[in-house]
């Protein structure tokens, strides 16, 4: 079981019982970089002829992202990391650590360089109620899966663990994350803020293998659980991701009151869809949406193939389908 209260005896990495965990650490060892390797100064003089609406939409973006990477570690070190037994996975879940830590460094880099509105990056995840919703959902999850009168073992317990791992993976790392690196990358597609595409790119790679785990782990969880495998439980899994869609729907009328060139609030919305039932297929489900991909160069715009189809020759587990990602 890799779900439980680790003991002593869950402290040797060898035999390796979760294959998968222990090759996506490999892989994100390999996957490593750094944000000063990325130069922004042709950045600098795109902001400089940007529209103030394209700015708003950069800055909205980036008061979203700058918390995030904080409050997945937060899921991680006190949600996850406490209630997995293999010790694979915890190698993984170090390095993604390190890795929201880096990303973290990397906004920050960000934000000392170009002269984006710091005042509000600030304020609005707190003070705008379309992204402070996004912020409680993810923190409301795991405020009840650290409840001290919450038994991670019993069925209670592992539920409210899935729903947990669903709301900050699935949700906010595998559709929320996905649809802010669209928005920014749709700028490198007009030739704007390369560079800040570059470092998008980093990130968007090491995102990919933190879906790939999470959805790794539900899977597992719900094999090695049978009693979680039910209709009634399942609808409550979409219902969490269908509620993720809604509140993304309401951010982005947030981000772009009135649309920038190539990209609106419908486009957005519409590839969130797109990725949303991805992911609702990832975990065995009917999509929901059934809508097209209206961002298809995303396709190119990020290297995920590659690492997709390194993962699918190790993992002999599971095959997860990774459409969204190409
Ligand atoms: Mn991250
Ligand atoms: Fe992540």
């Amino acid at each position: 079981m890799i779900l439980g209260k680790p003991l002593n005896q869950d402290m040797n990495l060898r035999p390796i019982k979760y294959q998968w965990a222990y090759d996506l650490y490999n892989q994100a060892v390999a996957n490593t970089w750094f944000p000063h390797e990325v130069s922004l100064s042709e950045d600098l003089d795109d902001w400089k002829t940007m529209t103030d609406d394209e700015r708003h939409a950069i800055t909205f973006l980036m008061s979203f992202f700058n918390p995030t990477e904080l409050i997945v570690n937060r899921s991680l070190a006190l949600g996850v990391y406490p209630n997995l037994k293999a010790p694979e996975a915890h190698l993984y879940l170090a390095k993604q650590m390190w890795e929201e830590a880096n990303h973290c460094m990397a906004f920050e880099y960000v934000l000392e360089t170009l002269p984006i509105d710091r005042e509000a990056i600030f304020s609005w995840h707190l003070n705008k109620p379309s992204m402070k919703a996004k912020e409680d959902f993810v923190t409301d999850y795991l405020a009840r899966t650290t409840d001290s009168s919450l038994d991670i073992e019993t069925l209670a317990g592992k539920k409210q663990f899935v729903k947990n791992l669903v709301s900050y993976n699935i949700v906010m790392e595998g559709i929320w994350f996905y649809s802010g690196f669209m928005v920014a990358l749709s700028f490198r597609q007009r030739k704007k803020l390369k560079n800040l595409g570059s470092i998008i790119d980093w990130i968007v790679r090491d995102e990919s293998l933190h879906l790939k785990f999470g959805i790794n782990l539900i899977l597992t969880i719900l094999e090695e659980n049978s009693e979680l495998v039910t209709t009634e439980f399942s609808a409550e899994i979409r219902q969490l991701i269908i509620k993720g869609v809604e509140l993304e729907k309401n951010y982005n009328e947030d981000m772009f009151p009135k649309g920038i060139l190539g990209l609106n609030a419908n486009y957005v919305n519409q590839y969130v869809q797109y990725v949303a039932d991805r992911r609702l297929e990832e975990l065995g489900m009917e999509p929901e949406y059934n809508v097209t991909n209206p961002a298809k160069w995303m396709a190119t715009a990020t290297d995920t193939l590659e690492l997709v189809n390194f993962f699918e020759t190790q993992n002999t587990n599971y095959e997860v389908d990774n459409r969204a990602t190409k």
